[in-house]
This record gives C-alpha cells, structure tokens and sequence, in this order.
C-alpha cells in the first residue's frame, strides 16, 4: 500500500490528458490500491449536451531554430504542447508562431498549461522569458498530435450503507504532470475510501469518482440517472496539499442536509477555515453535480489561498496551471490533515437525519418535562422554543443549530426526550408535515 506522497510521485509525470494513454495508466495505478470499478464510455458519445472528446496522444513536439537548436522540447515536460493541440510540421515566422505560444499569465518564469478541447488550433507553451529572446525571422515547429478513438474512463469505489441513499467524493485525475490540481485531491479521496472500506458499515453509502473533470462528471451523471436522486451529498475535494487553510465552499442549495452537517462540522474542528458561497471560492465538477435537473447537493474543500481575493478564483494558488505545481508545494502532513478532516465531515454527514414531528400545534412543554422558566434563563427559554418551532420534517438537528447558530449539543436537548416519547421520529428523507406543502 502506496502513501498518498508515494502515489503522488509515481503519478505526477504522467501526461494525463482528458481522453489520454498517460490518464488511463494513472487510473490503473490506482485500482491496484482500492477495489475499483472502471466505467468506459466511447469517444462520439452524447453525455447530455456534451460529447465525449476523442482520445489525444502527442510523443513528439519542439520549437528549434532553422540550424537545429532545439527550444522548446516536449521530452523536457509534458506542458511544452497544448493539451489537444492540432498536429503540425513546418517552417514559420517569428510573427505566425508568436500567435501559437503560451506563457503564463504571472509567472515569468513558468510553463503553463493550456487546453483547447473545442478551439481547435496548434500551439505550444514556454516560459514568457524564453518567448520574449525570440529573435530569428523563421523557426521550425513540430508537435505529432493524433486524434482517435477512445475511451472516457472514471473510477468508481463504493461502500455499501444500511440504506441505498449515499454520499459522493469527488476528484478530478486529469492534468498533465500537475500535482495539487487535482491529483492531491485524488490521493486524499483514495485513502479516505481505504479508511470507510476497513471501517464499520456506514449508514449512508459512499460513493468516491475520480474522472476528467467536467466531461467525466457529465458522463457518469448521464450515464447513471437513476442513482442522482440518491446522492444525498457531496464533495468535491481539490488542491488539497499546498500551504493554506482549508476552504469549504457551499452547493447550490446551501442550506440542504448536506452544508448544514460539514459547515457545523468543521466550525467545531476548524473554526478558522473559511466558508463561503457556490462560485466564490473555485469552480469545479461540483458545478455539474449542482446543476439543473441534478441537483446533488456537492460541497467543495479545498486549500485555496485566502478565497476572498477576487483574483484567487483564478489564480487560487500562485503555481496554479504551470510546471512548478509539481511535488514540492504539497507535503504528506497536510495531505493527512486533509484526509481527517474529509473523515470527520463523513462522519458528520452519516449521522444526518429529518427530525419529524408527529404533533401538531406547539408542544405542551410543561407537560413533557421541556418547560424552560423564562424568569430563571430566559435565553434557555427562547431557544427551547426556536428549535421546537423548527421541527418540521424538513430539517435535520445540525440544520436547526446552523440556523440558530447553538450547539449540536443544545438542539439534541430538546430533541431527545420528544425522540424518547416517540413525539419526534428521525427519517433519511425529508418528510414536511405542513400541510400546505402536500405531504403529511
Ligand atoms: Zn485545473
């Protein structure tokens, strides 16, 4: 069995593409660690709106002057070419080639990574001050791209609950010879499975995807309809192993079962983390978990650096998308922070349960022993009957400490003795006893 820094330096090199040789042998690493189930779906398939891209293989692609001085060499890194550039051989001039070189945006001296699925051009990447010294009228180009067809791959690892409801990690494989984005997510979610898998049954499934991002959430979301509606939760784990703190960003709803459990979780393990809204703090598969028609609601952790930058959404670590995101800016402790951390929100998710009243109109304290003097503790008093007021069917005890910023302890000392005198049942799915609502 691998440590998480041991796969991370077996795996990093690898010119894992989207639909890729480099990303299919990564994938096979990693079921020999876990039992994994591996999904293929072919090039050409439609995936919702989406197709699935064809398989892109590039062994051979430089920049060299006209006498033979090579300058950009795709043996150096992986990054030189653009993911799924065209093919192309030839002479041409400085002004023409300068339209199909990248450099990254900030880092001066640093290779990008650059993808074009859909804008089919060619191109290669470099460092800007090696772009900036061009100085010949003419250079020569070659990248011996190939398109074919292939096989989209995702990883699947599950673990069986009590009941068919689960909850879904996620992490995203693909990324030539990049580490913190995402294969430090990859490895945390492999060696929490390892955990769950040698542990007591849990309540609630758990289901780990790891897939090419957005194309490979697209895929297995179209491609097993029937289990969306039992995807209770999610996360979606990235950049996991640079130095910052955790970041826990919201699903869409925000509100469901799903944020209420992590949030109070990790305010009690973590109360420095930061938490904030869908879209604000990075953008990533759990987008198309949250979507329209699927509404998962997926939460994201990562170590994104002081999200309340307006320029960290882009840039959310500074070696983000280039050649120096590689081993050294992530270490084996933060990894292993992060691993407990994701246990530990688990382990929060499992115990979510519906709190259903089975009475109706308010309880009559006094007579159940819940009779808060007002006189004596009136903030007791008032809080006693804000929970009560919140046992709806609609929400779960973490949900009702969120929303009344107590304690988990607080709301179960209310909620118990009505779970005792069978006045309050627990229920895996949402059962609103308003009437107007339709269900009772
Ligand atoms: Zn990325």
């Amino acid at each position: 069995m691998s440590s998480m820094l041991e796969l991370i330096e077996e795996l990093w090199r690898l010119p894992r593409h989207l639909v890729s040789d480099g990303y299919d042998a990564a994938l096979a690493r990693l079921a020999e660690e876990v039992p994994m189930t591996i999904h293929e779906v072919p090039s050409g398939t439609k995936i919702w709106t989406w197709t699935v891209p064809e398989k892109w293989s590039c062994d051979e692609a430089y920049l060299e002057t006209l006498d033979g001085r090579r300058l950009i060499d795709l043996a150096d890194s992986p990054l030189h070419v653009v993911s799924y550039s065209l093919p192309f051989e030839g002479e041409v001039s400085r002004q023409e080639l300068l339209k199909h070189l990248h450099s990254h945006p900030h880092l001066a001296q640093a290779t990008p990574f650059v993808f074009k699925y859909y804008q089919r051009d060619w191109g290669l990447c470099a460092p800007k001050t090696l772009i900036d010294s061009l100085d010949q009228e003419s250079y020569r180009v070659k990248i011996a791209a190939r398109f074919e067809a292939g096989t989209l791959k995702i990883g699947e690892v599950f673990v069986p609950g009590e009941v068919e409801d689960c909850f879904v990690l996620a992490a995203h494989l693909d990324h030539p010879a990049q580490v913190n984005d995402d294969l430090s997510g990859v490895v945390v979610g492999l060696d929490v499975m390892r955990t769950v898998l040698a542990g007591p049954r849990p309540h609630y499934g758990v289901r780990f995807l790891v897939f090419p991002e957005t194309q490979g959430s697209i895929a297995y979301l179209s491609q097993h309809e029937p289990l969306i509606a039992q995807m209770r939760g999610g996360l979606f784990l990235e950049m996991l192993g640079n130095d910052a703190p955790h970041s826990l960003q919201l699903s869409h709803q925000a509100h469901s079962p799903a944020d209420g459990a992590l949030v109070l979780a990790l305010r009690q393990r973590e109360p420095e983390a930061y938490v904030g809204a869908m879209r604000t703090i990075i953008d990533n598969d759990e987008r198309q978990f949250n979507a329209p028609g699927v509404r998962v609601p997926m939460l994201s952790l990562s170590r994104v650096v002081d999200p309340q930058l307006p320029a960290s959404r882009f840039y959310p670590y500074p070696q983000y998308h280039s050649d120096l995101d590689n081993p050294e800016i992530v270490s084996q402790p933060r990894l292993e922070a992060s691993r407990d951390l994701v246990l530990a929100l688990l382990a929060a998710f499992d115990q979510t349960r519906y709190l259903v009243n089975h009475y109706k109109g308010e309880i009559f304290a006094s007579g159940f022993g819940l009779w808060v003097d007002y006189r004596q503790d009136p903030e007791g008093h008032r809080r006693h009957f804000r929970i009560m007021d919140r046992i709806d069917g609609t929400r779960s005890a973490a949900d009702i400490a969120l929303e009344l910023d107590c304690s988990l302890e607080q709301v179960m000392e209310v909620v118990d003795p009505l779970l005792e005198k069978g006045l309050v049942s627990l229920s895996d799915r949402p059962q609103p006893s308003d009437p107007h609502l339709g269900a009772a």
